[in-house]
């Protein structure tokens, strides 16, 4: 597990119970979130991933990190306004280590929210973007890829982290 060193945030493993919570909405983007933004941008880039969710790091707020290698996205009460188009692709997870799940989404989709100013924005993202959006938003409503696998594929896999955070606690 990686320790950002500007700050003490970690990402979470499944089964954190973190991870299965529907994250709080925020009322008002204050200079703690502003600094919460920064280090998880920080962490996903040390993690080597594209985005991650508040809850993953083990906080209960609806923000999201973005980058696809196009520059950082920062946004706070995400919400999709318009989906379209349908495409399976194979995902991965900051907190899912070493595991891999197919899943359908929309190939469009229109999001919004509000940026680290508390101005409203809005994204028209296609593709990987697109995906990368959902997979987030997914986070922040309790939701993993493990839930998108065949279900006896999905008793393996709980097996499996099951295990592996026992042997950790050793
Ligand atoms: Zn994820």
């Amino acid at each position: 597990m990686k320790k950002s060193n500007s700050s003490s945030l970690k990402i979470h493993v499944y089964p954190a119970p973190i991870l299965k919570k529907k994250a709080k909405s925020l009322r008002f983007i204050g200079d703690e979130e502003r600094k919460l933004f920064d280090a998880m941008i920080e962490l996903m880039q040390q993690a080597g991933g594209v985005g991650l969710a508040a809850n993953q790091v083990g906080l209960d707020k609806q923000m999201l990190v973005i980058d696809i290698g196009t520059g950082p996205i920062k946004i706070a009460n995400p919400k999709i306004t318009k989906r379209s188009g349908r495409k399976a692709m194979e995902e991965g997870c900051l907190s899912l280590p070493e595991i891999i799940v197919k899943v359908k989404r929309a190939e469009h989709v229109v999001v919004k929210g509000i940026n680290e100013q508390n101005v409203e924005i809005k994204f028209d993202a296609h593709n990987l973007l697109a995906r990368v959006f959902q997979h987030e938003l997914d986070h922040l409503k309790g939701k993993l890829i493990i839930d998108y696998a065949p279900w006896y594929r999905k008793i393996l896999l709980q097996k499996k982290f099951a295990l592996s955070s026992k042997e950790k606690k050793k």
